[in-house]
């Protein structure tokens, strides 16, 4: 199996983009493709949300057949519980609008900043706190680098987004030879979680831009449950970290997706298969939309403890919130 995919990936390194144009748009669609019928949902289906579905193909394909309580299934689809409002949930609760020094740029924090790359993602998750976020001020990347190089302070550049690697190895090749110029520049970050919704991203070509350029490489990628995780991730989390690259986790604690110790540990666990480390693990940002997400402080907590019990200390991740503001993401006591 792992031969054929690589096979292939070397044969067509831009396979990955032709997933991204057959993800699935259609709610119905998706349904069919499980064998479901909206009936079987514990939920109404909303056919036109305001943040559109999208889900590629071979994110699907692990997803089980049949289950309307599937935890992948559940990131991404919409339903009328997401219409629910409430005056503590916002549609910017991390305070981004306020860290934006230039567009697309947010400086929040001591020696790092933020840049968002594009509003574009491979998969639209329904709890994504930047879902409500406005992105038509993309093409300023021009200001964004004055900034970071008349800022001395700074010493490590986050692509984010959206998900930067939505773009390509060309244009991430033009953007991390400018940033690498910029002398007080020591690290690269990119958050991402097309390794995980896209595997095929992982290109040669990706891999030698990231290895090449004298900036430290780290990816954070984003999974929340090790149903996620199949060969062909882990291939590609593998060959990450093969390549000399430092690679993260981030999760949302997520109720009906991984609010469950067992389901923790396995996520740790399997994260490591690959030599990829927990590093967040997020309470909710209380965004528009994700009301039927939330988990309380207190649960959080305990689960938190239950994975101290069950895992090695490395193994169990920071259990964080991110508080407008604040000059770093709050751990919860
Ligand atoms: C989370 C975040 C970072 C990175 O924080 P770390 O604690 O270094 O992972 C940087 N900028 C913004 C705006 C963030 O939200
Ligand atoms: S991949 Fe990240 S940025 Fe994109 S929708 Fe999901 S959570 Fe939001």
């Amino acid at each position: 199996m792992i031969t054929e995919i690589l096979t292939r990936w070397q044969t067509n390194p831009t396979d990955w983009q032709h997933e991204l144009r057959q993800a699935i748009r259609e709610p119905i669609q998706l349904l069919q493709l499980l064998n479901l019928s909206p009936s079987e949902l514990p939920q109404p289906l909303v056919l036109k949300p305001h943040f559109a579905l999208r889900v590629p193909r071979s994110y699907i394909a692990r997803m089980r057949k049949g289950d309307p309580t599937d935890p992948l299934l559940r990131q991404v689809l919409p339903i009328v519980a997401e219409q629910r409002q409430s005056p503590t949930f916002s549609l910017d609760p991390t305070g981004d609008k306020l860290a934006e020094r230039v567009p697309g740029l947010l400086a929040k924090y001591s020696g790092r900043v933020l840049l968002m790359v594009t509003g574009a993602c491979a998969i639209h998750c329904r709890y994504c706190f930047r879902q409500h976020y406005n992105y038509s001020t993309g093409s300023s990347l021009l200001a964004a680098i004055a900034f970071i190089r008349a800022d001395s302070s700074i010493s490590e550049v986050i692509l984010s987004g959206g998900d930067p690697l939505t773009w390509t190895d060309n244009r991430l090749a033009e953007l991390i030879h400018q940033l690498a110029q910029i002398p007080h520049l020591q690290r690269l970050r990119l958050h991402t979680r097309l390794p995980i919704v896209l595997p095929q991203r992982i290109t040669h070509e990706l891999l030698n831009q990231l290895t090449q350029t004298r900036l430290q490489p780290i990816i954070v990628v984003h999974a929340n449950h090790a149903n996620e995780i199949d060969e062909s991730v882990g291939y590609s989390l593998q060959r990450l970290v093969a390549a000399g690259i430092t690679v993260l986790n981030q999760s949302v604690l997520l109720r009906g997706v991984n609010a469950d110790a067992t389901a923790l540990i396995n996520l740790s666990e399997i994260l490591f298969n690959y030599r990829v480390l927990p590093y967040y693990l997020h309470l909710l940002d209380r965004v528009q939309g994700a009301t039927h997400f939330e988990i309380p402080k207190l649960a959080a907590l305990e689960l938190l403890a239950q994975m101290r019990i069950a895992l090695p200390g490395y193994l169990v991740p920071r259990l964080v919130q991110e508080v407008a503001g604040m000059a770093y993401k709050q751990p919860i006591l």
